[in-house]
């Protein structure tokens, strides 16, 4: 049975840097600042040293829909799909597959043992795709085959696992309207976790998610939403209207833009992350024009990390010119677990990135990989035989990028370049 969807059609917190946002908002000629720049700064402890800042990355993290129906403020269920019409059928799709989970969940639940590995890890920052709307609009983006969304009251979801940064530009944050997308904004702001990618026009859209390091530079996040991630044109964010920073295509001339974008804020000692949306839910090619794109911004843009997602399943990993590309780093929550037709990919596996950055150069020093594997709609560690599956298809995948995996005493997978 192929009917219900799950394709997308297709440490220590930081502190924010509202006025550094400011800066670049006043720069791009808006000046809306609004509920974004008055967040209340999280207390700064570090895990940054001379030896580098860690960050923990993700692809996507999906809580609406199924999980939110599980955490203990459950939506509207509605939707309109054409075969499913309660989000409550993919809970029951995934206990039909896997057993029942007992409801309502506690926030942290999705986690798992996720939550531990944060704690170990102590990253200095949190960064995740958020593959949802967090809203309780009712407007339903006509036309769209699947609608995601968590209710607000859902929120402390995120909180729990203490994410500092949203990536919004995706395909799912205008699934209920610009109401939505509002909602999600706000929400996410007065939760204290910071957003790139989306706003209520496109200099917030475009602005960064800036963090202070403790080693005196920041951190620096750009979002971005591709065509071929289905992130529709007509969801672009313009100069008055809310909606997604879409990267209107790979070329070089996108990459001067970028560029000069980045130039605008980056000072000595900032990093910069480019969480990009873009490409197929399945499969393991890397197309050309963004293996050139992700090169052009590490190049000639000022990039240091390419932070790329979409995929459902985790997918080759280049370092170039010791700055790290993620092609497609896989979900990393959903309720697709009742879902078939893609067996073959295992996007149960799933991946939490821990790469550790040289604090004045933005190289990649260090990248260590922690698998999980989602079971009952939570992360949990993953087998040794699920490991060594993972290692194999990241040095399968790796080798025309020059990268090599191999596991760690931790139970992790560490990763070497040429
Ligand atoms: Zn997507």
């Amino acid at each position: 049975m192929r009917t219900p969807r799950g394709d997308d059609e297709s440490r220590p917190p930081m502190r924010p840097d509202p006025p550094a946002r400011r800066r670049f908002l006043a720069a791009a000629g808006r000046a809306l600042l609004g509920s974004l720049l008055v967040r209340a700064a999280p207390a700064v402890t570090t895990s940054e040293s001379n030896a580098g800042v860690t960050l923990f990355l993700c692809g996507d993290v999906m809580t609406g829909r199924g999980i939110d129906q599980v955490l203990p403020h459950p939506g509207n269920p509605r939707l309109y799909e054409p075969y499913v019409r309660s989000a409550l059928g993919y809970v029951e799709l995934a206990e039909a597959a896997t057993g029942p989970i007992q409801r309502p969940v506690d926030f942290s639940y999705p986690w798992g043992d996720a939550l531990p590995e944060l704690d170990r890890r102590r990253p200095a920052a949190r960064i995740v795709n958020l593959e949802t709307a967090v809203t309780t609009s009712e407007s339903e983006w006509r036309g769209k085959g699947i609608h995601y969304r968590m209710h607000p009251a859902n929120a402390p979801c995120l909180s729990a696992a203490r994410i500092d940064c949203c990536s919004l530009a995706n395909n799912h944050v205008l699934d209920w309207g610009v109401a939505g997308l509002k909602e999600t904004l706000a929400v996410l702001h007065q939760a204290g976790i910071q957003t790139a990618g989306a706003g209520r026009n496109l200099a917030e859209a475009a602005a960064p998610a800036v963090f202070d390091l403790p080693s005196g530079g920041r951190l620096l996040v750009f979002a971005f939403g591709a065509g071929s991630a289905g992130v529709s044109p007509a969801w672009a964010a313009t100069v008055d209207r809310p909606g997604v920073n879409v990267l209107d295509d790979f070329s070089p001339r996108a990459v001067r833009n970028i560029g000069r974008q980045i130039a605008g804020v980056k000072r000595g000692g900032d990093m910069v992350v480019a969480s990009i949306h873009w490409g197929d839910n399945w499969g393991y090619e890397v197309p050309r024009e963004q293996i050139e794109f992700a090169h052009g911004l590490i190049d000639a843009a000022g990039v240091d990390v390419v932070h790329g997602h979409s995929s459902h399943h985790p997918k080759a990993i280049e370092v170039h010119r010791d700055k790290l590309i993620l092609y497609g780093c896989g979900d990393f929550i959903n309720d697709y677990e009742g879902i078939g037709g893609h067996e073959s990919y295992r996007a149960d596996l799933t991946l939490m990135y821990f790469p550790t950055l040289d604090s004045t150069t933005g190289r990649l020093r260090q990248l260590s990989l922690t698998p999980m594997r989602i079971r009952h709609f939570r992360a949990n560690r993953a087998s040794v035989g699920d490991v060594r599956w993972l290692e194999a298809m990241l040095n399968r995948e790796g080798r025309r990028f020059g990268s090599r995996f191999g596991a760690a005493p931790d139970g992790a997978l560490a990763a070497t370049w040429s």
